[in-house]
């Protein structure tokens, strides 16, 4: 095997047309104030026209000296590589002008070889940040951001079709956000994003939604919403067929955060069981029907063995404002499981005249939106699909220490959805 075949090989350049040096093929240089290694090859082979003017190519086009360029190679073990490449001229002598022989390792006028680009594309989809990939590729932030954005088509939803079943939902967005929220919609079903709209604002999503055709909007049937009432009025005017679902899951947390404020504001209260207020406010959470019975343990805050249930019961009797917060709660919780509509919409109407201020807020809040909780209760769909892809969200957010570019962002999110591809 000749010296020029390992080398192509080691380099992964299959033109044939690079000739490598005998002597000298591979030195150790400093590039960017870095040690680089930098192989020497020359391009050479005879063009069959004219790059300028087309011409055959004939005796009166003639070599006229060489153009050298540092091309970045993949790296090779761990070393930023470079090509240091002598591109043969030409003179042409019909239209008077020079031309460069160009290879398909590198694109006309760019120093980064293309199979650089592609593996800082791929790398776009794992959960490294863009600082990560420059450092590892050993070019500059700028370049991965150029990289992502070449490779990847931008995103442009169908306009034309919109899933049957959506989940409305919204993330913290990036500092340049115009909106200190952004919008997120997915198919209810499969949980699949349909888009990311910079700002959650009505305005901005009316705009938004109206660019999708009356028939697409119209195959709308459902949409999950959290207590957010600009998505109302949103869905009244641009889904006019769908019926508003209230995410479960937002429901019960308004419920539990209530009781958790209660829960406090009487531990501030009530110093001499400030400990066990604080340790057991998981018990107060859970489900009734699920407290332990049977199973004593030692609790070093009661200074003897107790089961959930006593427990529980310990900490009804301190106060009776937390008490029937306590049974609200455990109501609506019962009658979201069970999707009993009926029974939860009498509970709420009920007078509840010893709950906490902040249970009656609560209240006030659901009774709001009552007619959607029907749906609720009805259907079964909900946020939980939306769950994994915020998670991922943040995680994006957290390895590029927050994206200062809107744009960016959405097409890092996007990317790693596989929902844009190269
Ligand atoms: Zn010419």
């Amino acid at each position: 095997m000749s010296h020029q075949h390992s080398i192509r090989n080691l380099l992964n350049i299959k033109d044939k047309n690079i000739i490598f040096d005998d002597e000298n093929f591979c030195s150790i240089e400093t590039i960017k104030h870095v040690k680089a290694k930098v192989f020497h090859g020359t391009l050479t082979y005879q063009p069959k026209a004219c790059d300028a003017c087309g011409h055959v190519f004939d005796d009166q086009i003639i070599k006229h000296g060489f153009k050298t360029t540092l091309i970045k190679m993949p790296s090779v073990f761990g070393y930023p590589t470079y090509l240091k490449l002598r591109k043969q001229r030409y003179y042409c002598k019909h239209c008077h002008s020079t031309f460069t022989l160009q290879t398909d390792i590198v694109a006309k006028n760019c120093c980064i070889s293309n199979h650089t680009k592609v593996s800082i594309a791929l790398d776009a989809k794992d959960k490294i940040s863009e600082k990560d990939i420059a450092l590892k590729h050993h070019v500059s932030h700028a370049t991965v951001s150029r990289v992502i954005d070449s490779f990847y088509s931008y995103y442009q939803p169908n306009v034309h079709y919109l899933p049957k079943h959506l989940c409305f939902d919204e993330f913290k967005s990036v500092k340049s956000g115009a909106g200190a929220m952004s919008f997120i919609f997915c198919n209810a079903e499969t949980g699949e994003i349909v888009d990311i709209v910079e700002d959650r604002r009505l305005h901005v999503l009316k705009e938004y939604f109206l660019r999708y055709s009356k028939k697409a909007r119209n195959a709308v049937k459902t949409i999950v919403i959290d207590m957010y009432s600009p998505y109302i009025s949103l869905i009244h005017e641009v889904f006019p067929k769908a019926k508003i679902i209230i995410d479960k899951f937002h429901i019960l947390q308004l419920f539990s955060r209530a009781l958790n404020k209660t829960r406090i504001n009487v531990m501030k209260r009530d110093k001499k069981n400030y400990n066990k207020l604080k340790k057991y406010w998981k018990l107060l959470l859970k489900d009734q029907t699920k407290l332990d019975y049977k199973n004593y343990t030692y609790h070093r805050c009661f200074k003897k063995l107790m089961c959930e249930v006593d427990i529980l019961h310990y900490i009804m009797n301190l106060d009776s404002e937390l008490k029937e917060s306590y049974e609200l709660y455990q109501y609506v919780r019962h009658y979201i499981k069970t999707k009993d509509f009926e029974h939860l919409k009498k509970t709420l109407k009920n007078k509840w005249n010893s709950v906490s201020s902040y249970m009656r807020t609560a209240i006030k809040t659901i009774n709001k939106y009552i007619n959607y909780v029907e749906n609720t209760l009805k259907y079964d769909y909900n946020n939980g699909i939306l769950e994994g892809i915020n998670n991922k969200i943040k995680v994006i957010k957290r390895i590029s220490f927050g994206y200062r570019c809107f744009r960016h962002f959405k097409t890092r999110i996007l990317i790693t959805q596989n929902l844009m591809t190269m």
